[in-house]
This record gives structure tokens, C-alpha cells and sequence, in this order.
């Protein structure tokens, strides 16, 4: 069966492997470039932050 998850944050891709254990096909849709949603975006604030204060 065919799945749509919307975004690939850490509940999107939680879900995502739920479906993929479970024999499901998902699809995942993200609209930003990069996946991981708020745990993305933070590690990379915090990564500039660091460099900045270097
Ligand atoms: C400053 C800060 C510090 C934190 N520290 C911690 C911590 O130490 N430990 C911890 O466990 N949690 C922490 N959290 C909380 C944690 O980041 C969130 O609970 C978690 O990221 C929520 O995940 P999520 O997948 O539900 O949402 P998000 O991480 O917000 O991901 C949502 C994703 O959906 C995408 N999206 C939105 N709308 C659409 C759409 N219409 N179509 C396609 N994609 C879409 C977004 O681009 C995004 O990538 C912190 C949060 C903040 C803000």
C-alpha cells in the first residue's frame, strides 16, 4: 500500500520507517532542502554560532 508522509522532521521519518517496517510504500514530502526539520535547523545554528565565536 502506498503511503504519503508529510515532512521529514524526526516524526516524518519516525513514520516513515513505521510504514517501511510494516511493508508499507511511503513517500515522504519535504518542502524545505533539507530533511530533518527543527534538529536540522538547530544543529546548524548552533554550528555557525560556534564558528562565529571562533
Ligand atoms: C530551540 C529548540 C531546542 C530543542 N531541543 C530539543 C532537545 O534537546 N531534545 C528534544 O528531544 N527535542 C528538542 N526540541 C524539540 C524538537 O526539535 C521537536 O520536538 C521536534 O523537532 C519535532 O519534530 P517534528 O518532526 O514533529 O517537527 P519539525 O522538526 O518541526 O519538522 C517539521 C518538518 O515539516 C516540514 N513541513 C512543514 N509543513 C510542510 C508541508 N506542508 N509540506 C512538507 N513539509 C512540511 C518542515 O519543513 C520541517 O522539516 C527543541 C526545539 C527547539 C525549537
Amino acid at each position: 500500500m502506498r503511503v504519503a508522509v508529510a515532512d521529514e522532521g524526526v516524526s516524518g521519518l519516525t513514520a516513515t520507517k513505521c510504514c517501511l517496517d510494516e511493508g508499507l510504500d511511503p513517500t515522504c514530502f519535504e518542502w524545505s532542502q533539507d530533511n530533518g526539520g527543527l534538529w536540522w535547523k538547530l544543529h546548524h545554528f548552533l554550528t555557525e554560532m560556534y564558528s562565529a565565536l571562533q
